[in-house]
C-alpha cells in the first residue's frame, strides 16, 4: 500500500484526491496540503476514506520538505499552481520522492509555457534515482499519450498532428474561467505558435481559425493556440512535419477577453496603485467566479483529442484519438466540472502507474516517453473512457 501526498486544494485538487481514494488498493493514504487548510478539510468532509490534511506554502521549499519528511509519501501530486513546481521539485530532491505535475512551471513574471526550467532536473533526478514525470493531466497529459499510443499502434510515422480541446459546456455566467483565471488567461492571451518543417511559426494571440466538427458536441470554431505539450512532442514524435494546437471559445468570452486586454486588466506586471502595487490579472483572479464554483453550475459536454495523419506500411493514414466528458455527470461524480475531471483523472492514473511499477524512470519524463497502453487502460477503468477514428 503507498501513501500519495497532493499538493493544491483547488479545483483539481479536489478531483485527484476523490480519485485517488477510489483506489485503496494502490493508495493506502491520502494526504491533501494546500496553502489554505480550510479547503483540504472541505474536500476531505467530502469523502468517506479518511485524509489527512495540511497546511503548507509550497513555494517554502524547506516546509515542503518538514511536510513530507512527517508523513513520509511515496509519490507527491503537484497541483499547486505552475509557480510552485521547481520549489516542490526541490523539495522532492532533497527528500528522496517521486514527483509529478500537471503544468510547466512559470516564471510570476513572464508567461512563457516552457520545459527548460524542469528538464534541467534532469541529472539531479536520475542521480538520486528518482522519477518526475511532467504534465500528467489531459492537455497536457492524456494528448501526448494519445499521440504515443497512435505512435505505437497506427503509425511508422506520425505527419501531422492537431491537438483539439473542445469545452462545449455552458456554466451561464457572463464571464468566468475554467481553470485557475490568471494561468488560463495567460496562456489564451500569449502569441500563438505551432512547429512546421523543424521550426516554430509564431502568430498574433487568437488570429486563426477553424471550424472542426467534433464527434458528440458537433461544429465549433476552434482558435490556435500555443500549447506547452507541442514542445515536448515535437522532440519524441518520430518524422513530424506539423504540429499545432486548437482550443475552443465561445463569441461571448472573447468579446470580454478582449476588452480586458484593451483596458490592461490582464497585464501580468505589477502597476502601482493608490500607494501598493498590485498585478493587474491577479486583481481580475480576485473578482471573477472561483473556477471551483461553477461545478454545479456548468452543463454540456468536453471533447478534447489528437487528430494524427501519417504513413503506416507506406500508405497514409489518418487517426482521431479522443475523449468525450460530461460536466453534470464529472460534478454528481467529484463534485467538480469536467475540466478539474479531465485533469485530476490523469494526474492519479499517472500517480498509480509509479508507485506500483508499472511506469518507472530515472529522471525527468514527458508522458509520451512511457508505454501508452497501461495509460489507456486505466483511462477506461477511471472515468475517461477514450475512442478512435481510424481511416
Ligand atoms: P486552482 O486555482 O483552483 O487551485 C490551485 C490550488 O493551489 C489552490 O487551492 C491554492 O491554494 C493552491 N496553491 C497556490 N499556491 C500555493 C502555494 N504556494 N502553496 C500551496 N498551495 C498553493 O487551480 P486548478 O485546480 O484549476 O489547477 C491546478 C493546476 O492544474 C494548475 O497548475 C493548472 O495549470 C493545472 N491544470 C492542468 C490542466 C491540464 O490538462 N494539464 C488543465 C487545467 C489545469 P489556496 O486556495 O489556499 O490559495
Amino acid at each position: 500500500m503507498k501513501k500519495v501526498l497532493i499538493i493544491g486544494a483547488g479545483g483539481v485538487g479536489q478531483v485527484v484526491t476523490h480519485k485517488c481514494a477510489q483506489v485503496p488498493e494502490v493508495f493506502g493514504e491520502i494526504m491533501l496540503a494546500s496553502r489554505t487548510q480550510a479547503k483540504c478539510d472541505a474536500i476531505a468532509a467530502g469523502i468517506d476514506r479518511p485524509v489527512k490534511t495540511a497546511r503548507v506554502d509550497a513555494d517554502n521549499v524547506a516546509e515542503t520538505v518538514n511536510l513530507i519528511r512527517s508523513f513520509g509519501p511515496d509519490v507527491v501530486i503537484n497541483v499547486a499552481l505552475p509557480y510552485q513546481d521547481l520549489a516542490i521539485m526541490d523539495a522532492c530532491l532533497e527528500t528522496g520522492v517521486d514527483y509529478l505535475d500537471t503544468a510547466n512551471y512559470e516564471p510570476r513574471d513572464v508567461a512563457k509555457f516552457e520545459y527548460k526550467w524542469q528538464w534541467a532536473y534532469q541529472d539531479r533526478f536520475k542521480e538520486k534515482g528518482l522519477m518526475a514525470l511532467l504534465g500528467s493531466g489531459f492537455d497536457p497529459g492524456a494528448t501526448n499519450v494519445f499521440c504515443a499510443h497512435a505512435q505505437k499502434h497506427h503509425f511508422d510515422e506520425i505527419h501531422q498532428l492537431d491537438i483539439l480541446d473542445c469545452n462545449a459546456g455552458d456554466h451561464g455566467q457572463p464571464f468566468a474561467t475554467n481553470f485557475n483565471p490568471e494561468i488560463n488567461i495567460r496562456e489564451v492571451t500569449a502569441r500563438g505558435r505551432y512547429w512546421e518543417h523543424g521550426e516554430w511559426v509564431e502568430t498574433d494571440p487568437l488570429s486563426w481559425s477553424m471550424t472542426y466538427d467534433f464527434p458528440v458536441v458537433g461544429p465549433k470554431k476552434c482558435y490556435l493556440l500555443y500549447h506547452e505539450e507541442l514542445e515536448s512532442l515535437v522532440r519524441n514524435l518520430k518524422g513530424i512535419k506539423r504540429a499545432r494546437f486548437w482550443m475552443t471559445f465561445s463569441d461571448a468570452y472573447l468579446m470580454h477577453l478582449k476588452v480586458l486586454g484593451n483596458v490592461g486588466m490582464t497585464r501580468i506586471d505589477p502597476v502601482s496603485f493608490q500607494g501598493h502595487s498590485i498585478v493587474p490579472i491577479e486583481f481580475l483572479k480576485a473578482l471573477l467566479p472561483d473556477p471551483a464554483s461553477l461545478g454545479p453550475l456548468t452543463k454540456g459536454k468536453t471533447c478534447i483529442g489528437c487528430l494524427m495523419q501519417g504513413i503506416k506500411d507506406g500508405k497514409e493514414k489518418r487517426c482521431f484519438v479522443y475523449n468525450i466528458c460530461d460536466h453534470e455527470e464529472a460534478y454528481r461524480e467529484v463534485k467538480a466540472q469536467a475540466i478539474s475531471y479531465t485533469t485530476g483523472v490523469p494526474a492519479m492514473i499517472g500517480a498509480l502507474l509509479m508507485v506500483t511499477g508499472a511506469w518507472r524512470g530515472q529522471g525527468v519524463f514527458n508522458m509520451e516517453q512511457m508505454d501508452p497502453d497501461p495509460f489507456m487502460e486505466r483511462m477506461n477503468m477511471h472515468g475517461l473512457p477514450w475512442h478512435e477514428i481510424v481511416e
